[in-house]
């Protein structure tokens, strides 16, 4: 596990600087989030007792529009970590050109310790909280869902907040169900954006190897992994591997995601012998000689420590800062592509902006509409990265973050800033 991710961004930041000259002092903005809100929640456990979680939100950069970000629920969420979400998120929004700056929250909490209505007091809490700093808000920083926290806690979330400010604002978060101003698509719109992402890339990258030939291994059964696996598959790609925080299945030809999920929901996990999976360790997914290697978990999955062990082609980050800065280095060695984060991840964020668009004019979009305009604002953005690394000879990533740093630059300078 990395535990320096705010260091691991520096870094690539500084890389990415260094090939587009700006100076020192524009470099600023990017290297300390504009707020940074640090606090101690307390919650009401079922049997009565009280108990304290820290929690965080980082509002990294609002150059280009409203804070943008989730919030996630996790033992391991501390700032460090928070802070550098919430400056890829900034970067993110940029590269896909959506008026949004970026932030991101976390709780630092074990969710699967909790009761459901243990889950909901926190969340209540946690926007209570925030509210008496007066952080959120439909055009001021909009939250949304992350690792641990779904649907039915933006619903408790909004509710609260509405219920504290006396009145309706269903855009002040996204990810919603649609039952309450959610926008349809959004459940699978990161991962529908990462494979549009693979699919832009397929020929410069696999030439014209078909689909039904591509060998797919997924690290994180979440909601991110799991969708990425249904479409991937539906499409006819062979997903040959699957993982979750327990372990790893393995099919020899190509996996049966409905079983998948059917294990998964049966067992709490999909690392379970059964139909054809064979179980394997985390480690041995991640080392599996696939076309496509697929990380949906955490950040810091691939490290120097086992980036010389992965066989795979391709890595596509649906996950938030999963390779790390050091890894890129030996995986580019190895002629191994990364499709970064702030990229292949981008449609849920996407989709969240349409949602948003939807909340402000009240208006409702159909789920064709809502894809046809996530995969032109995809297309668009995979091809001026690809254009960029071809123009200046860098990596997927570095190319990403130039387009980002420059867009966010350009509205700080408008700004006279
Ligand atoms: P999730 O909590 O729904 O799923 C996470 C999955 O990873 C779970 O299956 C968990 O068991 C698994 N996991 C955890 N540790 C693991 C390990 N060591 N090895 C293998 N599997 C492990 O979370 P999610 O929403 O799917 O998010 C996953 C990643 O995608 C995060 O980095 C998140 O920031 C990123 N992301 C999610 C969204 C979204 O819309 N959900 C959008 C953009 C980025």
């Amino acid at each position: 596990m990395n535990n320096k991710p705010f260091e691991n961004y520096l870094n690539i930041l500084s890389e990415a600087a260094a090939k587009l000259d700006i100076s020192e002092k524009d470099l600023e903005q990017f290297k300390e989030p504009e707020h940074i809100f640090e606090a101690s929640v307390t919650y009401e456990k079922d049997d009565g007792t009280k108990e304290e979680v820290k929690a965080y939100r980082v509002q990294h950069n609002s150059a280009r529009g409203p804070y943008k970000g989730g919030i996630r629920f996790h033992p391991d969420a501390d700032l460090d970590e928070v802070k550098s979400l919430a400056s890829l998120m900034s970067l993110k929004c940029a590269v896909v050109d959506i008026p949004f700056g970026g932030a991101k929250g976390g709780i630092q909490v074990d969710p699967k310790k909790l009761t459901t209505t243990e889950l909901e007091r926190l969340s209540r809490a946690y926007i209570q909280s925030a509210a008496a700093h007066n952080l959120f808000g439909v055009d001021k920083d909009i939250p949304a869902p992350d690792v641990n926290t779904n649907p039915q806690i933006m619903s408790w979330m909004l509710d609260e907040f509405e219920a504290i400010n006396g009145r309706k604002e269903p855009g002040m978060i996204t990810g919603k169900p649609v039952e309450i101003g959610g926008s349809k698509g959004r459940s699978y719109a990161t991962s529908l954006g990462g494979f549009l992402t693979l699919e832009y890339l397929k020929e410069y990258l696999l030439g014209n190897k078909q689909s039904n030939d591509i060998t797919i291994a997924i690290q994180g059964f979440g909601n991110a992994g799991a969708e990425f696996a249904k479409i991937a598959h539906e499409q006819g790609y062979r997903v040959v591997a699957v993982s979750d925080s327990r372990g790893a299945a393995y099919c020899e030809e190509k996996c049966d995601i409905n079983h998948l999920n059917n294990v998964k929901e049966m067992n709490g996990s999909i690392a379970i012998e059964s139909n054809g999976l064979t179980i394997i360790t985390n480690e041995e997914l991640l080392t599996l000689d696939v076309d496509i290697l697929v990380l949906a978990a955490l950040d810091g999955a691939i490290t120097e420590n086992n980036a010389d062990v992965v066989k795979a082609k391709i890595i596509l980050e649906l996950a938030n800062g999963p390779v790390t800065f050091e890894a890129d280095r030996i995986l580019e060695e190895k002629g191994i592509v990364v499709i970064p984060d702030i990229l292949a991840n981008a449609g849920g964020v996407t989709v969240s902006y349409f949602e948003w668009v939807q909340n402000k004019s009240g208006d409702i979009w159909e789920e064709e509409y809502v894809n046809e305009r996530l995969k032109r604002i995809m297309e668009k953005s995979v091809q001026n990265i690809l254009n960029k690394t071809k123009e200046k000879n860098v990596t997927f990533r570095i190319a990403a973050f130039m387009i980002g740093i420059e867009r966010i630059l350009k509205a700080t300078k408008l700004r006279g800033k």
